[in-house]
């Protein structure tokens, strides 16, 4: 049990420079500090980010949610103690609604975050061993790395549907080879880019990657292998996409670079693309309620973890519906999805049972606060997306586990071995 002595909290801009929540949890071994990411392609069922509304930073200020943590959590927290579970529930119950509408996700997560490095602090481990006592893990692992070097969607001001195109160096055999790997290709897909479209193509979208004015998405993905070809890193390496096709959903349809779709239509499009690339992970493939369309993909695609993020929202009675029906075989984890790292740590738990993989994800607003490298290292689960190769704060995660992969040594082992699919 860990004696919480005092709580401060703040409001700071994140990467999109819009106001996200900073609190300051102070024990007796000093002061530990978490802030909180958002998204913009959120799905409906995620908890809430409360935002107050009025002119104020456009209504996206979160004066609120900061005096809920320094006024309403802070006088049933200050001068007591806790471990996470006991800390977490007190939230999740003063909190009191299903979605956290009432505090804030935002307000409750940054406290969580807090808590959970003031007590890797208080047991003078690092905070991923700590994370991997939490989980009851015995494994330390490096993720691979995820890079979202070409943007579209909502993350991109172009005319591409998918949201992310995704570099995966799966047979780097080390986290830091698969950074080289990653920033090369980056690099290089920079050139062409450049080449082909005018240097203004290769300003970049809000997770990193580029954003051009690309129009159908097998362009990103055949830029992306002649960058991987010129390299030679073609062995090293597979792709892998997020479609968030809640983005271009309307009326039961799909509207995909001009043409309307049908569900079953766009399940076609995916085989095909599997076949025509080393793809082996697509993210949200259908509109975020459409369980059976996503278990009739799962069912018939070999090779490629099929990814739930809009459709599960790190929310358990979600993952078990999806389990059910055998809708996919991948969790994608954000812990503000859900609000508390016990909750996000139990939604693991119950993918992992099931042999799903997990991969866990920054939000496309984000901060400098690397927690979730720190997660996926002592979650053991080997994966992770937080975008590009570039931008601090997308690099804050990945030069962490730079970090962690120096300080394992000899015991850092590499998550390359991953089965996209196991069934
Ligand atoms: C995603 O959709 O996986 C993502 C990271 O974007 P956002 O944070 O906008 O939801
Ligand atoms: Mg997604």
């Amino acid at each position: 049990m860990l004696k919480i002595l005092k709580v401060k909290s703040r409001e700071i801009l994140d990467s999109r420079g819009n106001p996200t929540v900073e609190t300051d949890i102070f024990t007796r071994q000093g002061v530990s500090r978490a802030s909180v990411p958002s998204g913009a392609s959120t799905g409906v069922h995620e908890a809430v980010e409360l935002r107050d509304g009025g002119k104020r930073y456009l209504g996206l200020g979160v004066s609120k949610a900061v005096k809920n943590v320094n006024n309403t959590i802070a006088k049933k927290i200050s001068g007591k103690s806790f471990d996470q579970e006991k800390l977490d529930n007190l939230l999740i119950g003063l909190d009191g609604t299903p979605n956290k509408e009432q505090l804030g996700a935002n307000a409750v997560l940054s406290v969580s975050l807090a808590f959970c490095k003031a007590s890797a602090l208080e047991q003078g481990v690092p905070l991923y061993s700590h994370i991997a006592n939490l989980f009851e893990s015995k494994k330390l692992l490096l993720p691979v790395p995820a890079f979202n070097i070409i943007n579209g969607g909502k993350h991109a001001e172009n005319k591409l549907d998918f949201q992310e195109y995704m570099l995966l160096p799966v047979k780097a055999k080390s986290f830091s080879e698969a950074l080289q790997i990653g920033s090369e290709v980056y690099h290089v897909l920079k050139k062409r880019i450049a080449k082909h479209y005018g240097k203004s193509a290769t300003n970049v979208g809000d997770e990193g990657g580029f954003a051009p004015p690309m129009t159908c998405f097998e362009e990103p993905l055949d830029y992306i292998m002649d960058a991987v070809n010129e390299l030679g890193y073609y062995k090293k390496i597979k792709l892998g996409v997020d479609v968030a096709a809640t983005s271009f959903y309307r009326g039961n349809k799909y509207y995909l670079e001009g043409s309307e779709l049908s569900s079953g239509e766009l399940r076609d499009t995916y085989l095909e693309m599997a076949g025509a690339y080393p793809v082996v992970s697509i993210e949200d493939p259908f509109v975020e309620d459409d369980f059976e369309a996503f278990a009739k993909l799962n069912k018939k695609i070999k090779g490629v973890q099929i990814v739930g993020d809009d459709l599960l929202c790190t929310n358990q009675q979600r993952i078990q519906k999806a389990i059910i029906l055998d809708s996919c075989n991948a969790l994608l984890l954000k812990v503000n999805q859900i609000g508390t790292v016990t909750e996000a740590l139990e939604a693991a738990k119950l993918a992992l049972k099931q042999d799903w993989n997990v991969m866990v994800s920054h939000r496309s607003g984000e901060t400098d606060d690397s927690f979730i490298a720190d997660l996926a290292v002592g979650l053991g689960n080997g994966q992770i997306k937080s975008g590009a190769p570039c931008r601090g704060e997308r690099l804050a995660k990945y030069n962490q586990l730079l970090r962690i992969e120096e300080e394992l040594g000899k015991k850092a082992k590499f998550g390359g071995r991953i089965k996209w699919q196991k069934r």
